[in-house]
């Protein structure tokens, strides 16, 4: 994968390297959409088609319950507790935690923020980091479709222990049940996207998330995107926007 250095980085906060070819035009994207609307699976289309990097900050709490629970930091054990609930972790913890990585940001390759930022206050900081280093967002991915639906598509969502891929047991079923179609690894169903948790996430979404569409929309950058479809479909709607708005 191209810019697999930039991914490890981001992951386990290591140093942001990758010598490989970067894009003439590196776009700088925020996704917007409730969880489970599709966000990440356009996030990877966006990635193969304009070679910015997929930085989502829930694969990094996942990546961190990896790690043994006593070289945790307190404000990472705390995210552990809130994110298995389904509840959003705090500012504070997620805020620096992108400030740690802002070398990312940086790379030279682009980037698709996915699930950052998820509150006004994360969205205001994160403003803060860009201008610190130099760089213009040049437009906010709003993906919007009905609750029911998302919640379809969330609990039938299973995504593979090994390459993060995701599958859907109805609409995107895998050759072979519990096999990632990708990788062969196994598949399974997050903790998060159990029903309980579905429902916290959806509620903290409208209550925190939702209003940064407003936010966006007076910075002007706000493009928004009915879900519905194919995840096809819905990249072709996506691209159509970019070109109108950015001409590429
Ligand atoms: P996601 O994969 O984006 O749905 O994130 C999974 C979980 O990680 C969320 O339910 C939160 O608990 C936590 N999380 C990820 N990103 C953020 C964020 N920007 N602010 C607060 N919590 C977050």
């Amino acid at each position: 994968m191209a810019n697999e250095g930039v991914m490890n980085a981001w992951l386990y906060g290591t140093d942001c390297k990758s010598d490989l070819s970067k894009p003439a035009r590196p776009l700088h994207i925020v996704l917007l959409g409730a969880p489970g609307i599709g966000k990440g699976t356009q996030a990877e289309y966006l990635s193969k088609k304009y070679g910015a990097v997929q930085l989502s900050t829930g694969d990094v709490f996942r990546a961190a319950k990896n790690t043994p629970e006593e070289s945790l930091s307190p404000a990472m054990r705390e995210a552990m507790v809130a994110m298995k609930a389904g509840k959003l972790v705090s500012d504070d913890t997620v805020i620096n935690l992108v400030r740690e990585r802002k070398n990312c940001l940086s790379s030279g390759y682009g980037f698709l923020l996915d699930g950052f930022p998820r509150t006004v206050h994360q969205a205001e900081a994160l403003k803060e980091i860009l201008v610190d280093l130099n760089i213009k967002l040049d437009a906010v991915l709003n993906y919007v479709l009905d609750t029911e639906e998302v919640v379809k598509r969330l609990s039938g969502r299973r995504t593979c222990k090994q390459c993060k891929g995701t599958a859907h047991i109805i609409f995107n079923p895998p050759k072979v049940e519990g096999v990632c179609d990708k990788c062969g690894g196994e598949l399974f169903q997050r903790e998060d996207d159990q029903p309980d948790a579905i429902r916290v996430r959806l509620k903290t979404y409208e209550e925190s998330t939702a209003p940064l569409a407003d936010y966006y929309e007076k910075e002007g950058l706000l493009l928004t995107i009915t879900a519905d479809g194919t995840p096809d479909e819905v990249f072709h709607k996506t691209e159509a926007l970019l070109k109108q708005r950015l001409g590429l």
